[in-house]
């Protein structure tokens, strides 16, 4: 079979090249971070100065109040709190879209109700996004190996089983089979054959 040597040699290339392993948790983590817009993080930044300022100003103006370093300390943390509140709303903002959701009902909600619940009740609720075939631009599911309209491969699969895998991942979480850094081109082969 044409998968088996195609396997066979993906394995010594694996322990020739050695394994890098990629945080994958960590850059998707950043990646979302990043699709939040500019605005967001303008207005973070001013609604952290401006809690900053409101605390240090009332310390000021409050003969009683505790010591002013305990007041700024003060103020950053809720400074902090308020920035990442902001965040969150420009996230939803941004993700919404993603998904197909209304943008402007749930910034409202996260913006409107109280106690961020908004934002909490966006994280229950939202939809799967959406995604699109780099090639023909049909709609395909996330988890989607293959694009179902023009056979475009969307992601990595598992020469065995078929199913989705991650770039990095050495063996198939589903079947258990080896995948090997160049699980790519197993796929091509294999996925092609198996056709
Ligand atoms: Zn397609
Ligand atoms: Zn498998």
């Amino acid at each position: 079979m044409i998968g088996k040597i195609v396997k066979e040699g993906e394995r010594d290339r694996t322990q020739e090249v050695g394994m890098p392993m990629k945080n994958e948790s960590s850059t998707r983590f950043m990646d979302e971070v990043r699709s939040i817009s500019p605005w967001a993080f303008v207005i973070a930044i001013i609604g952290f100065a401006a809690m900053v300022a409101t605390i240090v100003f009332a310390a000021l103006a409050d003969k009683n109040a505790p010591p002013m370093a305990v007041m700024v300390l003060l103020g950053i943390v809720a400074g902090t709190a308020v920035g990442c509140y902001i965040l969150l709303i420009g996230y939803v903002n941004r993700d919404a879209g993603r998904r197909g959701m209304s943008r402007v009902l749930w910034t409202l909600l996260a913006i409107f109700i109280p106690n961020a619940l908004g934002i909490v009740l966006y994280f229950i609720l939202r939809k799967p996004r959406i995604e699109k075939c780099p090639q023909c631009g049909a709609i395909v599911e996330p988890g989607f190996g293959f694009c179902p309209r023009c056979r475009y491969r969307l992601s990595p699969v598992c020469a065995q089983c078929q199913r989705s895998v991650h770039a990095g991942d050495k063996f198939c979480p589903y079947c258990g089979g080896e995948l090997g850094a160049g699980a790519k081109e197993v796929v091509t082969v294999e996925g092609r054959s198996g056709l």
